[in-house]
């Protein structure tokens, strides 16, 4: 198996890049998806939130309230640690299972928004950072996301620059003209990069 993460500033394109890798054979692991599943309604994790936390960090369904949990964690660095005390541990251990569970020949692509903050870059064969200007970044999440423009630069701001992320680079991907320049650009790297991984992976039956 081939294990790739994928990162990149919120905004910069990869989700767009995994469903790319997606169309052309690559497994996807989405660790936002992964991380809301340990704490869905029901879960272990949720429990031991609400234990933490109390109950005031659900809402009326009995669903994790992201926006009030967020509100008790922000400002507060030792909620902040106790929260990813309980989520870090579950999101790891179920992502492994996704592996696990992945073919042989696989090539799985890990998409980590905080990959290079949480310093995971050592534990894949191959770090694809997406790179995307954050003028650009900010037109995108505001005109087709709708997200407020003060909470977009303020995301931005809490997470890792681009300097850093390409520090972390096996590939860089730029994200700045088209979508279909951005396909081309994942073609590429496929061809070059991850399917000849495969190919011999198969022919050596690792
Ligand atoms: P997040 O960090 O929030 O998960 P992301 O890095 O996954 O974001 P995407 O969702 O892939 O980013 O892209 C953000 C928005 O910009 C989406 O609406 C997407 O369709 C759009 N987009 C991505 N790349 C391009 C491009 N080259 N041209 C135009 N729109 C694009």
């Amino acid at each position: 198996m081939l294990r790739v993460g994928l990162t990149g500033g919120i905004g910069s394109g990869k989700s767009a890049v995994a469903a790319r890798l997606v169309e052309l054979g690559a497994v996807l692991i989405d660790a936002d998806r992964v991380a809301r599943e340990v704490v869905a309604p029901g879960s272990e994790g949720l429990a031991e939130i609400v234990a933490a936390f109390s109950d005031r960090v659900l809402d009326a369904d009995g669903a994790l309230d992201r926006a009030a949990l967020g509100a008790v964690v922000f400002a507060d660095e030792a909620a902040r640690r106790r929260l990813e005390a309980i989520t870090h541990p579950r999101v790891r251990a179920r992502t492994a299972e996704l592996m696990a569970a992945a073919a042989p020949d696989a090539i799985v692509v890990n998409d980590v928004p905080l990959l290079v903050e949480v310093g995971l870059a050592p534990t894949y064969h191959l770090v694809v950072v997406v790179q995307t200007a954050v003028a650009t970044r900010l037109d995108r999440l505001t005109r087709l996301r709708g997200m407020d423009r003060v909470e977009a630069e303020r995301r931005i701001a809490a997470q890792a620059d681009d300097a850093r992320r390409r520090a972390a680079a096996d590939v860089v991907l730029t994200n700045d003209a088209s979508l279909g320049a951005l396909h081309a650009a994942v073609d590429a790297l496929w061809r070059r990069r991850l399917q000849p991984y495969e190919h011999n992976l198969r022919e050596r039956r690792v």
